[in-house]
């Protein structure tokens, strides 16, 4: 007989919840995923795209940073949040310093740029970066297990291909998934919010009149904003074209 799952630890708006390091997975040599799961043995309950945000001890301050969850909202194993380097960044470095069984703070989940029911329209489009991949990673998996599913289209942009992450995943879902498509775009950093422009005009705005779809834009700095305004300026309403910001 399988065991009962655990039960759902109710969104904690405020207090903080404590979990414990259960697994580390790397990337590449600056970006990380950890596994965590309550202290409390309860599961975390969060809707995809949401956040947490984690108390950082840093000595002379502590900061509280969000990260975004990775993981399926399904999974009743740990949930995974998933981060890079930047540079001069402390409080990633923190993350980076933790070890398996150590314990962290944090509070949350917090975030309206989230999916609970997957719109009902003929198609979604993601558009992330980077580990911004992490919320959309899980929207798509709620999207993707809609009952009335959308099409699916994930413009995903990496300064490489050791950074297109989950990129197996992904391919897994092209081809299992017939709804589902999806491109990759490697560009220089400095290029990459142009290159994302230009993609997403080319596929939403001058490629047919059609503005019905739902959009979900992810991504560090300005380049989140252009996109929001392109296609917001292109006719597409403003409550369906989401976007945060990091
Ligand atoms: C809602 C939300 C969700 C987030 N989720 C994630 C997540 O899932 N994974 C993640 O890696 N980060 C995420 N971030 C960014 C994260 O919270 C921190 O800002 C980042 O890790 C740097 O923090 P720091 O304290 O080390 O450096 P800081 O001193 O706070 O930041 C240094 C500089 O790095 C820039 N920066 C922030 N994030 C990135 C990034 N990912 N890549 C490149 N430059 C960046 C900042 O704009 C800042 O200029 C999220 C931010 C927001 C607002």
């Amino acid at each position: 007989m399988t065991p009962d799952p655990p039960a759902a630890e109710a969104p904690a708006r405020r207090g903080t919840l404590n979990a414990r390091v259960e697994r580390i997975f790397d990337h590449a040599s600056d970006t990380r995923s950890l596994f965590l799961s309550l202290t409390s043995g309860k599961h975390l309950r969060f809707l995809p795209g949401q956040f947490i945000s984690i108390t950082i001890p840093l000595g002379d301050e502590t900061r509280s940073r969000p990260y975004s969850v990775a993981s399926d909202p399904e999974d009743r194993g740990p949930f995974e949040i998933c981060f890079n380097r930047v540079e001069g960044g402390r409080g990633v470095a923190w993350l980076f310093d933790r070890r398996v069984g150590d314990t962290l703070d944090f509070s949350g989940p917090f975030g309206a740029f989230a999916i609970d029911r997957a719109p009902e329209v003929a198609e979604l489009g993601f558009i992330a970066e980077g580990t911004a991949i992490a919320p959309i990673r899980s929207m798509l998996k709620r999207a993707l297990a809609s009952s009335s599913p959308s099409k699916i289209h994930l413009i995903y942009a990496a300064p490489d291909r050791e950074h297109v992450l989950y990129a197996a995943e992904l391919d897994e879902i092209a081809r299992s998934a017939p709804n589902f498509s999806y491109e990759t775009v490697i560009a220089h950093p400095e290029e990459i919010s142009d290159r994302l422009f230009e993609l997403a005009q080319a596929r939403w705005v001058t490629g047919d009149a059609d503005r019905m779809r739902h959009f979900y834009v992810c991504g560090v700095g300005k380049g989140v904003i252009r996109l929001r305004d392109l296609l917001r300026g292109a006719g597409y309403e403003r409550r369906s074209v989401h976007y945060e910001q990091w």
